[in-house]
């Protein structure tokens, strides 16, 4: 297994960096809680890529005032292991100040990169204002330390990879956006870090968002095409959480479609809340 490096600061990151010659850079950007979709990111870097380096960092500027900023679970010294064991070389955790300048923690402003509004007022960015100007903020942030010709993001945050790639080509980023599919429980449940939010009853629960998605596809290859039909369908699963939202956009401008018939690549997107710990959990399936 080879060494793995755990860096802190942004000077020994970009020391690092500038040493590297001939050499292909993967960056995988997480919020650490590592788990096995993170895993398999990590994995296909290693594999296309001579380096790799996974920054752990749980951006503030993500999230709002009323959100989980301070209990999202922070697990450094098992994420060291699960980077390691897929390979990477780096794993990069600064902590806030030194990832953000002195006058953001006075002043809680910083330049930020504000991707169109007509893409962020919506789906997880309306129940969530700002958040997608912090996550490509510290992604370009991200991109500047590292300067890696390839970045690996997944599928499961649809809308965010949708926003990144945007970014990439409108602010001229010479890195390729990798897309990683959706790792799963083996109840179908999509991983994430939030899952540890869940209670007893939300765990039986929670498998159905995987469920209705499936359901729907089921259909729409069945011929049903109609979008407010799927997405009927799609809520009758739903019934034992509060749904924040059920849609279906074209991959092309993450838009409903416009003859409201779906095309074959589509995706439909779910975000609900579970009715016990009011874990917030989003899914999507491309149709
Ligand atoms: P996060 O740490 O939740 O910000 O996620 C970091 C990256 O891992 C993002 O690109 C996510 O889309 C990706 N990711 C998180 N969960 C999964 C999963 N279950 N399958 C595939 N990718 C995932």
């Amino acid at each position: 297994m080879k060494n793995l490096k755990l860096i802190q600061t942004k000077s020994e990151l970009k020391a690092l960096i500038k040493e590297l010659k001939n050499v292909s850079t993967g960056l995988v950007p997480t919020m650490g809680a590592l788990h096995n979709g993170h895993k398999s990111l990590i994995e296909n870097s290693v594999k296309e890529n001579d380096f790799t380096v996974v920054s752990v960092f749980v951006n503030p500027t993500q999230f709002g005032p009323s959100e989980d900023y301070d209990k999202y679970p922070r697990t450094l010294e098992k994420d060291l292991e699960i980077a390691k064991e897929a390979g990477a070389d780096v794993v990069f955790a600064p902590n806030p100040k030194e990832m953000y300048e002195e006058i953001y923690f006075e002043e809680k402003e910083t330049t930020l990169v504000c991707p169109p509004y007509k893409y962020v007022n919506r789906l997880c960015g309306k129940s969530r204002p700002g958040h997608f100007d912090g996550v490509c903020t510290v992604v370009s942030k991200l991109f500047n330390l590292v300067k890696p010709n390839r970045a690996y993001f997944g599928k499961k945050d649809a809308q965010q990879l949708f926003i990144i790639k945007r970014m990439v080509k409108e602010l001229d980023f010479d890195i390729e956006i990798k897309e990683c599919d959706i790792v799963r429980e083996e109840n179908g449940l999509a991983i994430s870090s939030r899952n540890s939010y869940l209670s007893e009853n939300d765990k039986k629960q929670a498998p159905l968002i995987y469920l209705s998605l499936k359901k729907v596809k089921e259909l729409f290859q069945n011929g049903v095409n109609e979008a407010e039909t799927l997405i009927d369908t799609a809520i009758t699963y739903l019934k034992d959480f509060e749904v924040e939202y059920v849609e279906i956009v074209s991959k092309n401008d993450f838009c409903p479609p416009v003859s409201k018939n779906v095309q074959k690549g589509d995706i439909m997107l779910i975000a609900v809340r579970t009715k016990e710990s009011r874990t917030r959990l989003i899914d999507n399936i491309e149709l």
